[in-house]
């Protein structure tokens, strides 16, 4: 599809299949194991066209070529893949938890060197990248939500001959198209944003190199990440509706953050008006934020973002969760819902909770 096009009308069109008069104007679900002798894909882990329909429309959106896997999980294990034996691998100091787990583990069994630092630093971000083989780039991090200069980091990273890898799970390509910026691979995360429901796990890295698609595409048939048809399909249906899920989302959420810094029970507001997070920390030690789980009413206490429906959840209770994320810290994903009803439930909530926290 022309680049002329705005991402609002490629996330609709992008990835159709042919317009063949009577073709269908969506993708069928493919559940098949194999396929009939003579021709590629040739087995169901090899590659599956309901893949390739969302692959085609992830690609699309990002500037690049995409791979879908079995979860965001997936997608970081083949991303890490690119390193040699015994990597240096500079990471955000916050980033997802389940990033960081992965590269201690990868520190502890494979004597890998990683080097957390403070991504909102550029100069501290690139001080550590002397001699890495892979720079680990999330922006806005999760939970603390600090933004990174993208474009400068990646020159950097580029210049110290090392892999950029962005996790754009927070931002989505209509924030920002990390491949622009230089970045080598973006990965999603597809389980949050793209898909947008709550319904599903699936992960993407989209790359603009066709030699490392094909080492990813390797890696995703040996070790077998892949994704089931039927949440590729669902993951493409609901990519359909991003961008007005985002667009709401994120118009939710700068009203919500807007009331939350004057509010009685909140202490710090951290939001960086890029997307529909927010985190909140409500003073005190972690009593209150656990009594707000409880109190809300509309928004669900679930570990998960990115849907249509409002989350929180007090980060912290994740032990992998690093003891810089303050213990009082409440991430909240802000959904589709009415803006004053998510607000309402929200206040109570917070009046609720502030009685259990500790006098000061
Ligand atoms: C959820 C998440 C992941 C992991 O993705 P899964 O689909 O849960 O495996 C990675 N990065 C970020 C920023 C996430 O929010």
């Amino acid at each position: 599809m022309s680049h002329e096009f705005s991402p609002a009308t490629r996330v609709v069109a992008a990835g159709r299949p042919p317009r063949v008069p009577g073709a269908p104007v969506g993708p069928a679900v493919t559940f098949t194991s194999t396929y009939v002798a003579g021709e590629a894909p040739a087995y169901g882990r090899f590659g599956n066209p309901t893949w390739t329909e969302l692959e085609d429309a992830l690609g699309e959106l990002e500037g690049g070529r995409a791979l879908s896997f079995a979860s965001g999980m997936a997608a970081i294990a083949a991303a890490l893949s690119l390193t040699p034996e015994r990597a240096t691998v500079v990471a955000p100091q916050h980033c997802y938890n389940g990033t960081g787990a992965l590269l201690s583990q990868y520190a502890e069994q494979r004597g890998w060197q990683v080097r957390r630092a403070p991504i909102e630093d550029t100069s501290a971000y690139v001080q550590a990248m002397a001699g890495a083989d892979v720079v680990w780039l999330e922006s806005p991090t999760n939970p603390m939500l600090e933004i990174a200069d993208l474009r400068a980091l990646c020159d950097a990273a580029r210049a110290h001959g090392a892999i950029s890898v962005c996790d754009n799970t927070f931002a989505t390509p209509l924030d920002q198209r990390p491949l622009e910026s230089g970045a080598d691979l973006v990965m999603h995360s597809v389980t949050k944003y793209l898909a947008g429901h709550s319904d599903l796990v699936l992960g993407a890295v989209v790359v603009g190199d066709d030699a490392l698609h094909e080492r990813l595409l390797a890696h995703r048939t040996l070790h077998g990440g892949i994704p089931g048809p039927m949440e590729a399909w669902l993951a493409l249906r609901g990519l359909r509706t991003l961008h007005v899920r985002w667009d709401r989302a994120c118009d939710n959420a700068r009203v919500l953050a807007q009331r939350l810094a004057t509010h009685p029970a909140v202490s710090r507001v951290r939001y960086p008006d890029r997307g529909a997070m927010i985190a909140i920390e409500l003073g005190g030690d972690q009593a209150a934020a656990e009594a707000l789980e409880r109190a809300v009413e509309v928004w669900l206490p679930s570990t998960s973002l990115g849907g249509v429906e409002s989350m929180l959840e007090r980060r912290r209770r994740h032990p992998t969760e690093p003891p810089t994320v303050p213990a009082d810290l409440v991430r909240l994903s802000v959904g589709i819902e009415d803006v004053e009803d998510l607000w309402r439930d929200l206040d109570a909530a917070l009046r609720r909770s502030r009685a259990c926290a500790p006098a000061t």
